[in-house]
């Protein structure tokens, strides 16, 4: 699975839960999390 914002891979735990979160149903990483407001990931998606 990569990441919608920097279409880096997103690693999974061993339960399949990515390190990072759903926006609008695209994954996003921590790291893009951490660095961009949600409106902001919001149209990078
Ligand atoms: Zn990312």
């Amino acid at each position: 699975m990569k990441c919608a914002v920097c279409n880096e891979k997103i690693e999974q735990t061993f339960l399949e839960k990515i390190k990072g979160t759903f926006v609008k149903k695209k994954p996003v990483c921590n790291a893009c999390q951490k660095k961009y407001s949600k409106e902001e990931i919001l149209k990078k998606i």
